[in-house]
C-alpha cells in the first residue's frame, strides 16, 4: 500500500506533467490522443517476443495488431507488395539501428554517408555497429549538400555507400531527396548500396504531402524508419521500422526458447504500442490524418508570418510543420520549452497545437524583441 506520502508525490508529479505539457512547442510529441479505451490491456504482461510475422509459444501478446499497424506504414512507404517487412520499434532511433545493422549484413565493408544535421543518436549506432562514416555538408536549409555527396562518393567508389537519408531534420525538418541522391549513385555506376530513411517525423505523413517528398521505397529506400510518438502521438515512445523481406531473411535466426525467429533488435517487445498504434491509425483513417496534417501546416504558415511582420527572421522548408527562428532567449525557450542548437530555435506545430497557443507564442517573442529594440535605442 501506497502512504499518503507516497501519494502526495504523485499528484503533485502529476500537477507538474500537466502544467508542463501546456507549454510545451519545441519537440515532436503530438498531445491529441486518448488510449483510455485500452486501459484494460495493462493488467497483462503483455510481450511480441519475437517476429511480428511468425507465432511463438508465448500468446499474451498482439501480434496481430502489430501486423496491421506495419502494413499500413508499408503501404504508405510503398513498399514492394510481396517484399517487405517490419515491427513495432521503442522509437525512430531503434529503427535506424535496425536499417543500418541490415545495410552492414548486406555490405560488410560499407562506408556509412550521413549529412552533418543527422540525429545525434546515429553516431552512436553507428558507433555500436562498428561500421565506417562520413559526415557530408548540409546546405543552409538543413539538406545534405548534394554536391559534397558526390565528391565524396567519387573519391570512394571502391566502397559499397549506404546511406543515411534524413527526410525531415531535427532542427528545420528538411528532407534528403532519396531519388536524386540514388540517380547520382546511378550516374556513378555504383550499383552496390544500400539507402536508409530516417522519417521519424515526416514519415507519419510525408506520404500525404504534394508534391510528395521523395524518401520510400519507390524512391529507391530499402528501409524506412518512423516514431510513432512524434506526429500520431503516444504517451510513451514507440516506432516502426519498415525494410526488404528479402534482406531481413538474411539475418533471421530460428530460437527454440520462444518458438519463434529472432529477427528484431529488442528481445521481449512491448505489445501495448503496437495496440496504441492500431488504435490510433484506426480511429484517425486517412482523412483524420490528413486533416491534422493540414491544420498543421496552415498553423505553421501563420506562425512564420506573424514573426515576419514583426521583422523576427522566420521561416520553415517547403511543407515543413516545423518553424524555424534566431536563437530564442533563455527566458523564452525555458518557457515554451523551445529546443535550440547553435543560431537557431524552433517551435514544431503538432496537430494539437491551437492557434491561441502559437498566438500566445508569438505574442511573447514579438514583446521581446521590442522590448530589446526600446533598450537599444535608449
Ligand atoms: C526524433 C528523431 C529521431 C529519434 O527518434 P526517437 O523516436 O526519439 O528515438 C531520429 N531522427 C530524427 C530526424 C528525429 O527527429
Amino acid at each position: 500500500m501506497l502512504d499518503s506520502n507516497d501519494r502526495e508525490r504523485l499528484d503533485a508529479l502529476y500537477d507538474r506533467m500537466r502544467a508542463a505539457n501546456e507549454v510545451s512547442l519545441g519537440y515532436p510529441a503530438a498531445k491529441d490522443f486518448d488510449y483510455a479505451d485500452l486501459d484494460r490491456f495493462f493488467r497483462f504482461p503483455v510481450n511480441n517476443i519475437g517476429d511480428p510475422f511468425a507465432d511463438g509459444t508465448y500468446r499474451v501478446e498482439t501480434r496481430e495488431f502489430e501486423r496491421e499497424v506495419v502494413q499500413f506504414f508499408a503501404d504508405l512507404f510503398r513498399a514492394p507488395r510481396d517484399d517487405w517487412w517490419g515491427y513495432v520499434t521503442n522509437g525512430g532511433t531503434e529503427g535506424n539501428l535496425y536499417g543500418l545493422y541490415l545495410a552492414r549484413e548486406l555490405l560488410p565493408n560499407g562506408m556509412v554517408y550521413y549529412s552533418e544535421q543527422t540525429h545525434y543518436s546515429v553516431a552512436k549506432n553507428l558507433h555500436f555497429l562498428g561500421m565506417r562514416h562520413i559526415t557530408i555538408r548540409s546546405l543552409p536549409s538543413g539538406e545534405i549538400d548534394y554536391e559534397d555527396l558526390r565528391e565524396t562518393l567519387k573519391i570512394h567508389r571502391d566502397v559499397p555507400p549506404i546511406i543515411f537519408a534524413n527526410v525531415g531534420t531535427t532542427m528545420t525538418e528538411a528532407r534528403d531527396d532519396v531519388r536524386r541522391i540514388v540517380a547520382m549513385m546511378d550516374d556513378l555506376a555504383i550499383r552496390q548500396r544500400y539507402v536508409h530513411s530516417d522519417a521519424a517525423l515526416s514519415g507519419g505523413y510525408a506520404g500525404f504531402l504534394h508534391p510528395r517528398p521523395s524518401y520510400d521505397f519507390e524512391d529507391g529506400a530499402d528501409s524506412v524508419a518512423v516514431s510513432g510518438h512524434k506526429f500520431l502521438g503516444a504517451p510513451v515512445p514507440c516506432g516502426v521500422v519498415v525494410a526488404r523481406k528479402q534482406n531481413v531473411a538474411r539475418i533471421a535466426r530460428a530460437i527454440d526458447y520462444i518458438g519463434n525467429l529472432d529477427t528484431t533488435i529488442s528481445g521481449s517487445r512491448n505489445g501495448i504500442t503496437p495496440l496504441m498504434l492500431w488504435y490510433r491509425l484506426e480511429e484517425l483513417g486517412i482523412e483524420g490524418i490528413r486533416a491534422r496534417l493540414a491544420h498543421s501546416l496552415e498553423l505553421a504558415e501563420y506562425l512564420v508570418a506573424r514573426l515576419q511582420s514583426a521583422s523576427i527572421d522566420a521561416w520553415r522548408n517547403p511543407n515543413a510543420i516545423t518553424v524555424v527562428f534566431p536563437r530564442a532567449s533563455e527566458a523564452l525557450r525555458a518557457k515554451w520549452q523551445l529546443a535550440t542548437a547553435g543560431p537557431i530555435s524552433h517551435v514544431i506545430v503538432l496537430p494539437n497545437v491551437t492557434r491561441e497557443q502559437i498566438d500566445a507564442f508569438a505574442d511573447d517573442m514579438i514583446a521581446e524583441v521590442q522590448e530589446r529594440k526600446q533598450l537599444a535605442q535608449h
